[in-house]
């Protein structure tokens, strides 16, 4: 078991402990084991076998005990026996927005609902309202969050997708047997959330590349095994559709399977006005094919420049591709100079100063912007004005020792409900930047919200918005905000974008990225790391900054540090 799991399990253990009303201190400890364990910096197997694991900090003799197991025997008895004591429709019941361990427990002792259905039914039926504490806010809300749910059955994160997708290409790729194969679909359009990996291979053995793949060791079911397509369900759960054709066949499926489906439909329509037929198999004048070795070919053959996988989403830019006139340097990851929207362990973060800066050299990027949390949030330990002064002292003093590197100072300072700022203009002001968030109240109509956060943008030393719509994508749904108007406050007082590239938030999304550039507001592309290798998340960004038709010159922090220096000083 890999640490991820181990974390992913002990958290479980702490809710489950939650469940049964344990104590407080013993449901704390499998919350810090889980932290500890997910940031470690050393391999856990090593710390294991030197009988190190209790050196951590956040892990104790019990907890040690249980990770152990855990690693050396992929469960634990503990884990296994408090599971039991639940049905396990009670822990699905913790995926709803809204509803904690603690609502649950009463839902489940005093009404002894048992799973979603059954707390759906007993919402509709007002059972609730029988409970202390519950009222019909509650039950709508719960609805609300149920709907949420279904909305998103079957739907996955990108990174989650993307990972399963390339290691069943890969394994694909070491047969002889396939001569071209790619990732289409969704997955090669970059979406946020993935339904289904679509692969597409060209070979002159299809059966044989079935076979293979059918055979997949980490298959769950086979769900259609034949010569040109079949469809697997993997363990993880994501099904997977495989096109096998031949090596003529291949630019055009590849183009097709690739979709969308509204771009493929406009672009048969280019096709027809041209009297060629265009589909999956080819590109035909009468009963004759049209030669086409790559997608490119197939866009020059219909006059139309090569449009970037990302783009196909039929949202201008088929027009663009005809009128020559889309973005030919669409941001890639090494065109990233620095980042914003940092934490570390002076906040909820997991990682020192020292090791993030460490993290961000190692990518090859010139300057990271720290932004711990202001006093506000003390949930995530945010700093007071005293501590961030101590903060400025050390990046000052780190920053003397680095060499073609430079900590910038920011914050993450919280929005309060009236707009205003967590910490006065005069610190404000000493910032080199400043990510102004919502972290509370979120339930405001989406005036209020609105004026809230264009408020806070609007002071004068407000870099940027942070996750700008909080949104948890399968989690929970963003307050409500107006983006548009975000972006035109932004605009009229020369204030970036936030793109915040959490896999989970990818907060904003890729149609207010196009909207930003049009009215000329630079992105920033943030990681929002927690731990160092949080700050890996920022290509997942720069997928969705892509197929919002960001260009190297779009993003904030693709400027070399001399510029950003720059550019922040106009905030003071
Ligand atoms: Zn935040
Ligand atoms: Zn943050």
């Amino acid at each position: 078991m890999d640490k991820q799991k181990v974390a992913e399990v002990l958290e479980e253990m702490a809710v489950l402990l939650e469940l049964k009303d344990e104590n407080p201190f013993k449901i704390r400890a499998f919350q810090n084991g889980a932290r500890a364990v997910e940031s470690l910096e050393e391999d856990l197997e090593k710390l294991i076998q030197e009988n190190r694991l209790t050196s951590v900090k956040g892990i104790g003799e019990h907890m040690a005990k249980t990770i152990k197991e855990l690693v050396e025997t992929e469960r634990s008895k503990e884990h296994a026996q408090l599971k039991k004591e639940f049905p396990e429709g009670v822990l699905a019941m913790l995926t709803i927005q809204g509803l904690g361990p603690k609502k649950v427990k009463v839902l489940y002792q005093k009404l002894h609902l048992k799973s979603i259905p059954e707390l759906e039914k007993a919402c509709h039926d007002h059972k609730l309202l029988k409970i202390e504490g519950f009222g019909e806010k509650t039950e709508e809300n719960i609805l609300k969050g149920i709907e949420y749910l279904k909305k998103n059955i079957g739907k996955h994160l990108f990174p989650k997708a993307q990972e399963e997708a390339q290691k069943l290409a890969n394994y694909l790729s070491s047969s002889s047997k396939v001569k071209h194969i790619s990732i289409a679909g969704s997955l090669r359009r970059c979406k946020d959330s993935i339904k289904d990996i679509d692969i597409v291979v060209s070979s002159d053995h299809p059966q044989d590349v079935m076979k293979i793949f059918t055979a997949y060791p980490f298959t769950d079911r086979i769900l259609a095994q034949g010569d040109t397509k079949s469809s697997i369900i993997l363990q993880s759960g994501i099904n997977v559709d495989l096109r096998v054709v031949s090596d003529t066949e291949y630019p055009f499926a590849l183009l097709y399977f690739t979709g969308s489906k509204e771009h493929n439909t406009v672009m048969r329509g280019i096709a027809k006005d041209k009297n060629l037929k265009l589909n999956e198999y080819g590109l035909f004048k009468g009963t004759k094919s049209v030669p086409c070795k790559t997608e490119a070919d197939i866009f020059k053959a219909l006059e139309l420049s090569y449009i970037e996988p990302e783009l196909r989403e039929n949202s201008g830019e088929i027009e663009a591709a005809q009128a020559k006139k889309l973005p030919t340097d669409l941001v890639e990851f090494k065109d990233l100079k620095g980042t914003f929207h940092n934490h570390t362990t002076e906040s909820d973060g997991a990682n020192t100063l020292e090791q993030m800066v460490e993290k961000a050299m190692s990518l090859e990027l010139d300057y990271l912007g720290i932004s711990d949390h202001s006093q506000a949030a003390y949930y995530a330990n945010g700093l007071k004005p005293d501590r961030v002064k101590k903060q400025w002292k050390a990046i000052d003093h780190l920053n003397t020792k680095l060499k073609n590197f430079k900590i910038l100072k920011g914050t993450e300072v919280d929005i309060l409900p009236d707009g205003s700022l967590d910490f006065p203009d005069s610190l404000l002001a000493e910032f080199d930047f400043v990510i102004a968030s919502v972290h509370s109240k979120f339930k405001m109509s989406e005036k209020d919200m609105t004026q809230r956060i264009t408020k806070a943008l609007k002071n004068k030393h407000v870099t940027m918005i942070g996750h700008p719509t909080g949104r948890l994508l399968f989690e929970r749904e963003g307050y409500p905000v107006n983006l548009l108007e975000l972006v035109n406050v932004a605009s009229d007082y020369g204030k970036a974008m936030e793109l915040n590239s959490h896999p989970a938030r990818l907060d904003i999304d890729w149609k207010i990225c196009k909207y930003a550039k049009s009215k000329g507001v630079p992105v920033s592309i943030n990681p929002d790391a927690h731990r160092t290798s949080g700050i890996e998340v920022l290509k997942f960004g720069v997928g969705i900054a892509r197929k919002g038709w960001l260009a190297k010159k779009d993003v904030l922090n693709t400027r070399p540090l001399k510029e950003i220096e720059k550019f922040l000083k106009s905030y003071h």
